[in-house]
């Protein structure tokens, strides 16, 4: 009998046996080895009014990871493929998603929350990192993270901004040459680092007001500030008379195209099976599914040592 985790109202998660749902035609069923938690998970873990309360079974679970189990009619993928997946229901022991929307995996990739280490991969081809820019990755949880690696690797000068030394850390293992307080006089450093001239590229990876108003004030003049943190959680106020005098360009680097999320994907499996990457580090905790709500708690308390939660069916 398959399980899910339901988030059954605000802080309140359990798990619960559900029916097998049926294949369709191109459908695969996926038993799931894993999940991420995500930082846009937490709205609606903490409650928010607008959200209605059960989630439907599995959700709001959408970094899924696992091997195919049963392959419905004219599914291009084999039973023991192991894959990752877009789909929104992956706090669950078992899902049935389209063949189409899953990337096959190299084999022994370890842990792999496929859609977040996509969503960086799609955030830095959106930021176009090049060599000899100075880039400032504001927010080091995992998306930050290995966004920092990933600028680096484009051989970029990484400035690394968090609140947190632990993730701070982090950062500069994946590559970022400075590291910076965000309580500090982060503009005063960075102009210092600069010269005077402030980032190429700043990429926003929280996804709170405070940090997007650091990130506006580190972009310099006729550069560009990537927005990357997740801002569903209420408006935003931006100060666009400084925006709209340095004139430089915004991007909001979310996909929403399937076939670019699933592209991003697939350049993360690609670099973790090369060695380019190392996910595990950022990996720092993991969970059983019945212990969901522990998960979430986690990534609602950040404990020192904390960036990214897993959850294991
Ligand atoms: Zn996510």
């Amino acid at each position: 009998m398959p399980y899910a985790a339901v988030v059954g109202g605000p802080r309140t998660a359990s798990l619960v046996p559900v029916p097998a749902a049926p294949l369709g035609d191109g459908d695969v069923r996926v038993a799931v080895t894993g999940c991420g938690v995500c930082g846009s998970n937490l709205p609606v873990w903490e409650g928010r009014p607008w959200f209605a309360y059960p989630l439907a079974p599995g959700a709001p679970g959408h970094e899924g990871w696992g091997v195919v189990a049963e392959v419905g009619p004219g599914a291009a993928l084999s039973v023991g493929d192991p894959v990752a997946f877009l789909g929104e229901n992956a706090f669950a022991t078992e899902v049935v998603v389209p063949a189409a929307s899953c990337v096959v995996l190299p084999r022994d990739l370890g842990h792999f929350p496929g859609e977040a280490a996509g969503c960086a991969f799609n955030v830095a081809a959106r930021a176009g990192f090049a060599p000899g820019q100075t880039v400032a990755v504001v927010g080091a949880g995992f998306l930050g993270a290995v966004v920092v690696a990933l600028a680096a690797q484009a051989g970029a000068r990484v400035v690394a901004v968090s609140r947190r030394p632990f993730a701070l850390d982090v950062a500069k293992t994946m590559g970022a040459t400075e590291v910076l307080p965000i309580d500090g006089d982060v503009v005063g450093a960075v102009g210092d680092i600069t010269g005077g001239d402030l980032c190429d590229v700043v990429v926003e990876a929280v996804g709170t007001q405070a940090p997007l108003d650091l990130a506006a004030a580190l972009t310099r003049v006729g550069g560009r500030l990537v927005i990357a943190g997740f801002h569903q959680d209420g408006r935003r106020t931006i100060d666009l008379g400084m925006w709209n005098w340095r004139g430089y360009d915004v991007v909001n680097a979310h996909e929403r195209d399937p076939a670019v999320s699933l592209a991003g994907i697939r350049a993360a499996a690609d670099a973790v099976a090369a060695g380019a990457l190392d996910l595990a580090p950022l990996l720092t905790h993991t969970y059983p599914l019945d212990r969901l709500g522990d998960a979430m708690e986690a990534m609602v308390e950040r404990p020192d040592g904390f960036l990214k939660a897993v959850v294991l069916a």
